[in-house]
This record gives C-alpha cells, structure tokens and sequence, in this order.
C-alpha cells in the first residue's frame, strides 16, 4: 500500500474527492502506521479504529455515489482528550474522570463529523491542560518524536506529537497560555491558537474558560486554513462565541505580503533567549524582509507581568471549574468513605494530580475574601493593561513576531521546577489574555530540535496570519519531518 500517511490533510481530501483513493484505506494506512509507531511515541491515549473504519466506508460510498460531502471528506484527524466525544471515553488525561465516556460531542468534534473528517482517537495531554510537557497526564508519558528522551510540549503534546510521527492529518488542540502554539513549535508542525470566540468551547472541559480556546495543529498551513473554516463559527451552546462571519481561510493562502506591516516588540528579545534559537528567530524575520514585509520594532510595555498575571486568573478560574469534580455527579469516586466529607475531600485527594491541586489551591487562595482585591482582581486589571498595549501596538503595524519559546525541548527527566515552567511560557500566554490569535510555524532547526515563530494578529486576523504563514513557508523551503521507521 502506498504511504498516505506522508500526505498532507489537502493532499488527501483532493485524492479522496477525485475518486483515486478510498478513505477507507487511508484510514488502514494511517492505523498501521499508529501501530508501528504509537508505542515510541505515545501520542494516543485512546483510539477508534472500528469506527473510523466504519464511518470511513460511509464516507466512500457518499462519494462513490456522487452524493455531497464535508470539507474534510474522509480524512484522519485526532482530537486531544479534553475534548467529548459522544460514546468515545474522555478523560482530559486525569484519574478523576478515568472512567468518563462522552454523552455528546463538543461542537468543535461535531463541526469536524459533520465535515465528514474521520476521528481516529483520542490525544494524551497534560491532567486538565495544566503544564507544558504532557508529563502530568495520568495515563503516560508523550516522546518528542524529534528525540525520545525529550518532551513533546505541552499541554497538546499528544497532538502536536501525532502530527510530526504522521499519526493524523490535523489535531485539534486546546490552548490556555500556548498549549497549542508551544508543542507545535517543539514538535516542528504548525498550530493555531484562534481570536477568543472564534470557536465553540461547548465540549471542552474547562480549564480557564476566560483564555481556553480550541485550535487546530497540522504539517502546514493549508491544513490549519481547511480546518479552521470547518470548527470555526457561532454556536448556540456557548455565548462567548463570535456570531462573525467565518471568511474562507484558504482564501488567504498564496498571496504576497508585501508591505505588510511587522511590530517585533523589544520586550520579547530578552537575554534569556537561547542563542541557537536566537539565531532561526533572526534569520526568519530577514525571510519577513525579503517577501517584502515591513519591521518595525514596538513596544508591550506590560509583558513582564503577563506570567504572574496568568498564574493568578487561570488557576482561579481552574479552582472554579474544577469545582464540579466531588465524587457525587460524574467521575471517580474514592473507596474510602465514612461520611460525605470524606465522599468530597478523598475523591478529589485521590483523583486529581499534584499540579492540578497546586492550581485549585493557587486559585483559592487568590479568590478568597481576604485576599480577592490584593490578587485577582489587581491580575485583571493587568490583564487589561496587556490588553491595550496590544491595542496600541496594532494601530501601527499588521502583526506581531515573536518566538514561541525561550528553548527547545528539554528532556523528559530534567526535573524543572513549576516556576521555572511557568517562566517558559512567556511568549504565549499574553496572546490568550488579550484574546487574540496566534499562529506556530516551524522555522529551523537548533542543536537539531525545530524551533518555532509565532505571529500574532489583531482580533479575528486569522487570515492575515494564515497569509503570512503561507508566504513563510514557501520561502523557508520544505519541512522535513523526522523519520521514525
Ligand atoms: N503551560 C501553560 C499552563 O501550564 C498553558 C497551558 C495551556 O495552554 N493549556 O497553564
């Protein structure tokens, strides 16, 4: 059989709608290829193989019968375990809801089904998409499938690493502070973390319901632009989502960028940037200059702030969402019971894991009467000064470039503290408390491990994103993802 699994989402969806190929056998094609290599990497906590295969032939003989199909006919894709699924098991990767299987489909994998994409499993993630390795999951460990001793990233690691091992065409992935931007750029693929309210968060078991959005990882840009256009859009079941319009994002792939505007604020150039990463950061931005971009350096005076202003509102709303899980609705409950106290305090002692419960206690605290005015609400008041300094930024350039990361991934054993973790996420999260979307596209390589850029755009500019990203990849040459056989 020839090896689909090479091929991009688009590439596939066009082979599928031309005839030539049969989902069916791309869906054969890409579970052998799980099978060979899932165990390496880990990517995939759960999988659907009978009723991918079931739901594939239904899509063939659609096609075979010249009837309508999705836009995304036929194709593979994955969603991270956060995510419900209706009958599918759903975990978001913790103890506490180990035997939860889904009662309806978030909007995003309904969105997905009613594309006729064919959903193959289920990605392992950080324990609530807390973290930034994928190792606080409580089923296993994900490998970077770059190097196996290193971390994918997190908290999509699973999708992001499904992605560059050529387990799925596209992976859906939730980002709170750079969960989708922050693999993608450690696993050398590409990942859009969309404008706050451009996709349904129906389905999507909370973490920070004020930051979370769903977003889409894939190998290029095209995908991430076919994708979009089918999860994106108004949703009666979730009131923060935009009633705008959804432009077609593929519109936007192919045209030029000249004098595009680029703001390159001084705040994200620290010392702290590793200096091979450095190096691709730079010699990206001279590729922004050739295709004809305009840089100018600007200002995000407030960005110092942005960490502990996250680390303050994420976990109060995580202590807040996190609430429903007692031991009494849905989820584990503990054994060890005498009276109802026991009932609450043991089930969630048992079932939730250690940074999990940092968090709710984090968020607790900075809710609590006594110190409600001293932290949360001073963080956003801050979240609002980052908010406006984005304001001021796009009234003079188009889009933002930044890295996505300090450094590449680390190994899987470097025993880094939750303050230095929480440090890495520095060029992520501000876009997530301004609302504003954000893409991750691979720009090289350093000491062998992918490095990412990150464009940032104004709110609902993920057109201009996906125009720029486009043009990028086209000038920096073919990815190659690395080989695994
Ligand atoms: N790394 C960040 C955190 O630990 C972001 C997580 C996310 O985006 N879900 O909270």
């Amino acid at each position: 059989m020839e090896n689909f699994y090479k091929l991009s989402a688009f590439e596939i969806r066009e082979k599928i709608l031309k005839g030539e190929i049969k989902s069916e056998d791309v869906v054969k094609d890409i579970f052998e290829r799980i099978e060979k290599i899932d165990n390496k990497i880990g990517s995939f906590v759960n999988l659907r193989k009978e009723k991918a295969l079931a739901e594939a032939k239904i899509v063939d003989e659609k096609i075979k019968n010249g009837e309508k199909v999705g836009a995304l006919a036929g194709v593979p894709v994955a969603i991270k375990d956060n995510m419900v699924s209706e009958g599918d098991i759903t975990t978001a990767c913790s103890k506490i809801l180990s035997n939860y299987t889904g009662v309806y489909d978030a909007t995003a994998v309904k969105k997905l089904k009613e594309a006729d994409a064919i959903i193959i499993g289920v990605t392992n993630m950080d324990e609530f998409a807390m973290g930034s390795t994928t190792k606080t999951s409580y089923h296993k460990e994900t490998k970077n499938p770059w190097d196996l001793e290193k971390v994918p990233g997190g908290s999509s690691g699973g999708a992001a690493a499904s992605i560059a091992a050529q387990e799925a065409f596209i992976s859906l992935g939730s980002d709170t502070g750079g969960s989708i931007r922050q693999p993608a750029s450690f696993c050398g693929v590409v990942g859009l973390k969309p404008t706050y309210g451009r996709v349904s968060r129906y389905g999507l078991m909370a973490f920070a319901s004020s930051l979370d959005q769903i977003g889409p990882i894939a190998k290029n840009v095209r995908d991430i632009a076919l994708c979009l256009n089918v999860i994106s859009g108004s949703d009666d079941y979730d009131a923060t989502v935009s009633s705008r319009e959804v432009p077609d994002y593929t519109e936007f792939l192919g045209k030029d960028i000249k004098g595009m505007k680029f703001g390159v604020p001084k705040e994200y150039f620290i010392d702290g940037i590793n200096e091979n990463v450095r190096k691709v950061i730079d010699e990206a931005l001279d590729k922004f200059r050739e295709l004809g971009a305009e840089i100018v350096e600007i200002s995000l005076p407030h960005t110092k702030y942005a960490v502990p202003t996250y680390y303050v509102i994420a976990p109060a709303e995580a202590s807040s969402n996190l609430a429903r899980f007692d031991g009494v609705r849905y989820g584990y409950r503990s054994e060890n019971i005498k009276d109802v106290n026991d009932l609450y305090v043991n089930s969630r002692s048992e079932g939730f894991g250690d940074e999990v419960k940092r968090r709710i206690m984090i968020g607790t605290y900075v809710l609590s009467a006594g110190f409600y005015d001293a932290y949360f609400k001073k963080a956003q008041k801050v979240r609002e000064l980052i908010k406006e300094d984005f304001d001021r930024a796009f009234e003079q350039v188009d889009m933002i470039f930044t890295p996505v990361s300090p450094n590449t991934a680390f190994k899987l054993d470097d025993k880094k503290s939750p303050i230095e973790l929480y440090l890495e996420d520095i060029f992520t999260i501000s876009a997530n408390l301004a609302g504003i979307p954000g893409i991750s596209i691979p720009a090289g390589l350093a000491d062998n491990m992918p490095v990412g850029i990150q464009l940032l755009g104004k709110p609902f500019g993920e057109g201009e994103l996906i125009q720029a990203g486009d043009a990028f990849e086209k000038i920096r040459g073919e990815w190659k993802l690395p080989n695994l056989d």
